[in-house]
């Protein structure tokens, strides 16, 4: 097989993809090929990936439990641990119960091939992650895509559709969007949905630990806990290892562990993995603080950016969005902040729309307010470095 031309081609568009070697910990400051620089780009919000004590309980799963399970959650896989910290979870999202996939991509996939399919309609947020419109397509159900947070044209399709007679009816959104950090308007969405006899799937991967009173996420920072049918999230960004989940009634999560196929076909999680969420999960609960300073120093960053005249888009979340442009233009740009030591890699099309490529800048709760300083500082260098006559 010969792939020289597709690759030429992706290359000629600016959108070639190479990896790149992290030498140590994802923390505020990592080693990227030999160099320190700031982590500007980790979607671990709270620190939780390196924490010691979240280390110390992986490893005491280690001891008891090994390093493997052995097989699916439905034959030799399912421990003690994993239906420890499902209870937890469940607790957390204010759900009956809770039920763990692999990675986030897999619960999102897992949900949507599962509790819809032919005869039923998935409404879907346009810019929704690449997980959800992946399980959309699986899914066999029909589709439409309503415009970005735009409750009247999901209502508009929502009145199209009754007519049209489905047997269930879902909208499905990112409760914090990837790429833009925006909140989804999830009391109007549940209204609507409550209106037209529809149900809500919320992908709260970037929202758990993050948003809310708890910190469990979208609904919980709305109070709306018990009007989502179905929450999604992960535990692989302020949850600080990998995984994600799926939380709601006993009796969906009864039908997910008996149909949902990436549950029954791969293997149970490391028990590593879920000895270190269950710290993490105690951490998110009895440190609201950790939360509190990150959305403050992503405000006071935003406000900065702002005031540099950089094209910083709408959040109240730790996700900056500064829309460069062109692809090529953004991995430029992405590479004269690398030449200052910030790591914040370009992001570009298909991940985003075609002319918003950007630097998706995140913050932690590791990150100090001189960092914050350092970053408009290294943007601005980097704006000068490529337009030196503005
Ligand atoms: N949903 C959203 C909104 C995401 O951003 C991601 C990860 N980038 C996922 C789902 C997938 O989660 P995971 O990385 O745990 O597979």
């Amino acid at each position: 097989m010969d792939f020289k031309e597709e690759l030429e081609e992706i290359r000629e568009a600016g959108l070639y993809r190479r990896l790149r070697r992290m030498e140590s910990a994802s923390s505020r400051v990592v080693v990227v090929e030999g160099r320190e620089m700031l982590m500007c780009a980790s979607n671990n919000y709270l620190g939780l990936a390196d924490d010691p004590i979240c280390k110390e309980t992986a490893m005491e799963a280690i001891r008891r439990f090994g390093t493997g399970s052995g097989g699916s959650r439905l034959t030799t896989g399912n421990t003690a641990l994993h239906e420890h910290l499902e209870r937890e979870l469940a607790a957390f999202k204010g759900t009956e119960a809770a039920l763990l996939f692999n990675t986030g991509y897999m619960a999102n996939l897992a949900a949507l091939t599962t509790l819809v399919g032919v005869g039923d309609l998935i409404l879907s947020d346009r810019l929704n992650h690449a997980s959800l419109i992946d399980g959309t397509r699986l899914s066999r159900a029909d589709v439409q895509i309503y415009e970005h947070c735009d409750l009247a044209d999901l209502e508009k399709k929502l009145a199209a559709a009754r007519a049209g007679e489905h047997r269930r009816i879902l909208i499905v959104t990112d409760g914090v969007f990837s790429m833009d950090g925006d909140i989804a308007p999830l009391p109007g969405i549940c209204e609507l949905a409550e209106r037209y006899g529809a149900d809500v799937m919320v992908d709260d991967a970037h929202a758990t630990g993050v948003l809310g009173e708890k910190g469990a996420g979208t609904a919980d920072h709305f109070g709306i806990q018990d009007r989502v049918a179905v929450q999604m999230g992960t535990l692989s960004k302020a949850l600080g290892a990998e995984g994600g989940y799926i939380a709601g009634s006993k009796e969906m999560i009864d039908y997910l562990i008996n149909r949902a196929r990436p549950f029954v076909f791969s293997t149970a999680q490391s028990p590593a993995v879920i000895g270190a969420v269950l710290a993490a999960l105690q951490i998110v609960q009895n440190e609201p603080d950790r939360r509190k300073h990150l959305l403050q120093r992503a405000a006071r960053l935003r406000k900065e950016l702002l005031l540099a005249g950089f094209n910083v888009l709408p959040s109240d979340t730790p996700i900056l969005g500064v829309v460069i442009g062109a692809a090529d233009e953004a991995v430029e740009f992405a590479r004269e902040l690398e030449a200052q030591g910030i790591y914040a890699p370009a992001i570009r099309p298909p991940t985003v729309p075609e002319g918003t490529s950007r630097i998706r800048l995140t913050l932690t709760a590791s990150h100090t307010d001189a960092d914050v300083e350092r970053i408009v500082d290294a943007l601005s260098k980097a704006r000068t470095a490529q337009n030196p006559h503005s």
